[in-house]
């Protein structure tokens, strides 16, 4: 048995006792909460490095679940929001830079023609959902398993897996995420798998004429990168057509990363709506919500509310300026796509060499990695398949120097600091041949 290089998190784990007297789990977000002795509080991010507070260095692939695309402290995208930050913050009025933001974002994505700002992934797709609900006068909406949109009500339905005979349960139990999420709105929600053409078919036939939209993540960012097939999503578009239902396509996490345009460029299919956040802005808070004119149009007084007192904040703007310029203007995201395939090389050939069975999801600028011959098509074959050897190997990762989720179902993210910076593979690799070796 191989001895484990333990960090040391002395300062983080006092940190930790001192937060939980005042924060809930000793944190500002669940999902960083990782135990008592191993969650860690952080001094500082640069490039595609993490410092913690004892000190320890770290090579991160979470980058805040996405956002950081070029980078921790991009000196380009900083100079512009200090820039933004000069003249003023918050007017909770209009600025010129709104339009220009928004011209860039017609110019990349086909089915953007109107943009409306918003200051998060939730609050765009709550947005998008109420868009939809304003356009069609209808209140049901469809979403499919394992995709995750946000922290609203509306969104936090999931599959119930328990006792599951994957593939086989027809209608299985939809339960909430947690406590708090009232048992009616469930009755506006239904769920289908993802990739399965017959069950979407069966659900537009029994339920299509009540749906407003059809949410779908093209690769779920939330679920071991699961994409979806393009076929599935041409399907979708073509029920939506045929029930005047409205497809929604969330590249919260996939925009301005997988491509300029979106997967949905990939795809060949354009949605009524799409909602962006995360990587526009380089790490700065923005989103938008974006699609057809006729749509978009329904944002109006007496019409579907939108706003916010942070909207198109001059910060978060100048920031999303730069940034998608730098992203649609130079080659950062073939960069970063490299250096992803790169890196998915090198850790095949780890895997191979010890006869570990092995595949990937997703895209090279955000995968998944299953330990199986066929990576997960659905939420079902991921749920019931057994990851424990990844959350072992993570553990260890993050004893070794290199963070990624402890939880299979979060991707690994590139960013074009990783593929500018040599050691990033070499450090990375090293850690994971290690980790490896101690998980088997
Ligand atoms: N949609 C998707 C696809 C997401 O991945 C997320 C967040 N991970 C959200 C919506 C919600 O975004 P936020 O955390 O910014 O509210």
């Amino acid at each position: 048995m191989m001895q484990m290089p333990r960090r040391d998190l002395s300062r983080s784990n006092a940190q930790f006792r001192r937060a939980v007297q005042r924060l809930p789990l000793g944190v500002s977000s669940t999902f960083r909460y990782w135990g008592e002795d191993r969650t860690i509080y952080l001094a500082e991010g640069k490039g595609g490095r993490i410092r913690d507070i004892d000190g320890n260095h770290y090579v991160d692939y979470r980058l805040g679940y996405g956002p950081a695309i070029l980078g921790y402290a991009d000196n380009r995208v900083d100079a512009a929001a200090r820039r933004g930050m000069e003249v003023g913050g918050v007017f909770a009025l209009s600025t010129e830079r709104e339009l220009a933001v928004a011209d860039r974002i017609a110019k990349m994505v086909p089915s953007a023609e109107l943009v409306r700002f918003s200051n998060s992934g939730t609050e765009a797709v709550m947005g998008a959902l109420r868009l939809a609900r304003a356009y069609t006068g209808r209140e049901s909406y469809l979403l499919v398993e394992g995709g995750y949109h946000g922290l609203f009500d509306a969104a936090m339905w999931q599959a119930d897996v328990e006792g599951w005979d994957a593939g086989s349960n027809a209608d299985p139990e939809v339960v909430p995420y947690g406590k708090g999420i009232p048992p009616t709105v469930r009755k506006l929600a239904h769920l289908v798998p993802m990739n399965d053409m017959q069950r979407l078919e069966d659900t537009f036939r029994r339920h299509g004429d009540q749906l407003a939209a059809m949410l779908i993540e093209p690769i779920q960012g939330n679920c071991c990168a699961i994409s979806a097939r393009a076929e599935y999503v041409q399907l979708a578009r073509k029920l939506c057509d045929q029930y005047g239902v409205l497809l929604i396509i969330d590249e919260v996490k996939t925009g301005f990363r997988v491509a300029k345009g979106g997967v949905q460029s990939l795809l060949g299919v354009r949605p009524d709506i799409s909602t962006f956040a995360k990587a526009m802005g380089n790490g700065y808070p923005i989103a938008v919500i974006t699609g057809r004119a006729d749509v978009m149009r329904c944002f109006r007084c007496g019409g579907a509310s939108h706003g916010g007192t942070y909207t198109a904040h001059s910060v978060s703007l100048a920031a999303a300026e730069a940034c998608l310029r730098i992203l649609d203007e130079t080659p950062a995201l073939a960069t970063l796509a490299d250096y992803g395939a790169r890196l998915k090389t090198g850790v095949s050939s780890i895997l191979d060499a010890r006869g570990i069975v092995h595949s990937y999801t997703g895209h090279d600028s955000m995968f998944g990695l299953f330990f199986a011959a066929e990576p997960p098509d659905n939420y079902r074959a991921w749920k019931t398949s057994d990851y424990s050897f990844y959350d072992q190997m993570a553990y260890f990762l993050h004893d070794l120097g290199v963070i990624c989720e402890p939880d299979s179902r979060e991707p690994w993210f590139m960013c074009e600091a990783h593929g500018l910076d040599p050691a990033c593979l070499t450090d990375t690799l090293k850690a994971v041949e290690t980790a490896v070796d101690l998980t088997l």
